[in-house]
């Protein structure tokens, strides 16, 4: 038995010693072919247990029963309150399960028990945080101008069957965000996790059940994108797509959302700037680059994976950022001394070597890492964290996500070559300035074309605020007042008081 097995939650333990089957219409089914696919264990390779490989006749029957539930009821006449109610059952119980959700995590993706015994607190405050909302969504009374004696006045209403697509850097949380708003807001939902990464949302679909939701309101389909995830996208009857993943796929989801209109919100890739100013709190800044780029291995869409340092602190800077690294402890997310797991494929491990590669024909120069780690022979995916000096902006490495641990070097002169350089990039997601001049702080955060900005720290989310993306990072926000503007239709009513 492998480390990682040894320290595993019980339940979580009996949640993989069989293969699990996908909900749709409130039963749990193998898929129409009884095809499976296996989810491995990032930290060894092994095989965790296998899931049905549902495919477009699944898609089929799970968008039939979210729009039965949609159309005929319970779920569209349910009074707000109630479903406010099962929402905070349904955080309740996460919280109650919270161990299990967080070892399925590790186990399925390789993020740190130490990183993912937080994920269940955060997933229960984004339940209730919208749990709160639902008896929360009104319209307006208009003072139109026209003749007559008109009354109009607006309603918010449901858009219908929504398809959630998510990634698998961050399978909890991006399950729980695919699952809050849309049900707050009186949606029902076909949710289809990656691949690489579906128990935790297969044991949220157990959780909902609980809860009470009525049957087809929650339906989990697990099978791949080009198959299920495009059936689910060209889908006539499915109103919405919401989808986390890459640029690229995202482009693909616009295209073959458009054959019936579905409204479209996209969370993409990102390319996002670190700028360090001379007057920022030095050690500060070195933490804050570092979790920027480090967490999650740097498989995180916000990832700071450009560093901008001004020119008079570079060479210390980043030789002391170096030095910083190795404090991290790679290993497998079982270990509790570990802060950095595996990368979540061995061909994931190679497309972020092969970029450190890049970087070097490019001229540019490793000061650290770069290179995977003696843990390989354990059959896991590692890559020390890496420390790239000497990058221009236009290098393939500060312009092409790496979606791993290395963070890419850059010096400048002062704040509006930093502000431009920084928006040189397809992407808009995130950004980070670390200055104690609070002036300068203002003038990047309001420079930046992105949709997050972090000024002294970095990474932070809440679900009272919005995250997403400009350019090519995204479409819409999620989180706050807009995700409940994203799930609804605004209804304008006209009365004729004559
Ligand atoms: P991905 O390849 O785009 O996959 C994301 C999801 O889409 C998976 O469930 C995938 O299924 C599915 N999919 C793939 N092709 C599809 C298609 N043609 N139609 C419909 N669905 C399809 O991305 P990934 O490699 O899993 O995730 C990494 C990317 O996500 C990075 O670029 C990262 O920046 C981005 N990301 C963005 C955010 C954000 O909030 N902005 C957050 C996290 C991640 P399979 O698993 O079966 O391929
Ligand atoms: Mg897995």
């Amino acid at each position: 038995m492998s480390t990682t097995l040894i320290s595993l939650n019980r339940k979580a333990a009996e949640f993989i010693s069989t293969p699990k089957k996908m909900l749709i219409n409130g039963r749990w089914v193998e898929s129409v072919t009884n095809e499976t696919i296996e989810t491995r264990n990032p930290a060894t390779g092994e095989i965790i247990t296998t899931v049905p490989n549902g495919g477009v006749e699944d898609i089929n029957l799970a968008v039939a029963a979210a729009r039965k539930a949609f159309d005929d009821g319970p779920w569209r006449m349910m009074k707000p309150n109630e479903r406010a109610k099962l929402l905070l059952k349904l955080a309740d119980l996460v919280e109650e399960n919270g161990e299990e959700l967080a070892h399925l995590e590790t186990l399925d993706n390789g993020a740190p028990v130490n990183v993912t015994k937080y994920y269940p607190t955060a997933a229960a405050d984004d339940f209730r945080y919208y749990a709160g909302w639902a008896t929360k969504v009104t319209g307006q009374t208009i003072p139109v101008s026209i003749p007559g004696d008109i009354f109009n006045y607006t309603r918010k209403e449901a858009i219908g069957v929504c398809g959630q697509i998510i990634p698998w850097n961050g399978p909890f949380l991006m399950a729980v965000w695919k699952l809050s708003a849309p049900l707050a807001t009186g949606n029902t939902v076909v949710l289809k996790p990656a691949s690489l990464t579906p128990l935790v949302a297969l044991r949220l679909g157990e959780l909902v059940q609980e809860a009470g939701f009525p049957d087809g309101v929650v339906n989990i389909v697990t099978g791949s994108g080009s198959i299920a995830g495009t059936a689910l996208t060209e889908h006539p009857d499915v109103d919405k797509i919401a989808f986390t993943g890459s640029t690229e796929v995202g482009r693909q989801i616009m295209r073959s959302s458009s054959i019936n209109v579905k409204k479209v919100s996209l969370e993409l890739g990102g390319k996002s700037a670190h700028i360090v100013f001379a007057d920022a709190n030095y050690d500060q800044a070195i933490a804050n680059a570092a979790t920027g780029i480090f967490t999650n291995s740097g498989q995180a869409c916000v990832a700071g994976s450009r560093l901008f340092v001004e020119k008079k602190i570079y060479d210390n800077f980043m030789s002391d950022l170096a030095d910083y690294t190795k404090n991290f402890k790679l290993g497998d997310g079982f270990d509790q001394a570990t802060n950095l797991g595996p990368l979540i494929s061995a061909q994931q491990k190679d497309s972020v070597l092969n970029y450190v590669d890049i970087g070097q024909q490019e001229g540019a120069e490793v000061l650290i890492g770069g290179n995977t780690s003696e843990r390989d022979l354990e059959g896991g995916y590692y890559v020390k964290p890496t420390v790239i000096a000497n990058v221009n902006n236009n290098m393939r490495i500060a312009q092409e996500e790496i979606f791993g641990p290395v963070i890419s070097g850059i010096p400048f002169e002062d704040i509006d070559e930093v502000i431009k350089l920084a928006n040189q990039t397809e992407y808009g997601l995130g950004g980070g300035v670390n200055t104690t001049d609070v002036s300068k702080a203002h003038r990047v955060a309001h420079g930046l074309r992105t949709g997050n900005v972090w000024v002294n720290t970095y990474n932070l989310l809440d679900p009272a605020s919005p995250f997403g993306g400009y350019k090519q990072s995204g479409l819409g926000r999620e989180h706050g007042s807009e995700s409940i503007d994203m799930y609804t239709e605004t209804k304008s009513v006209w009365i004729n008081l004559d």
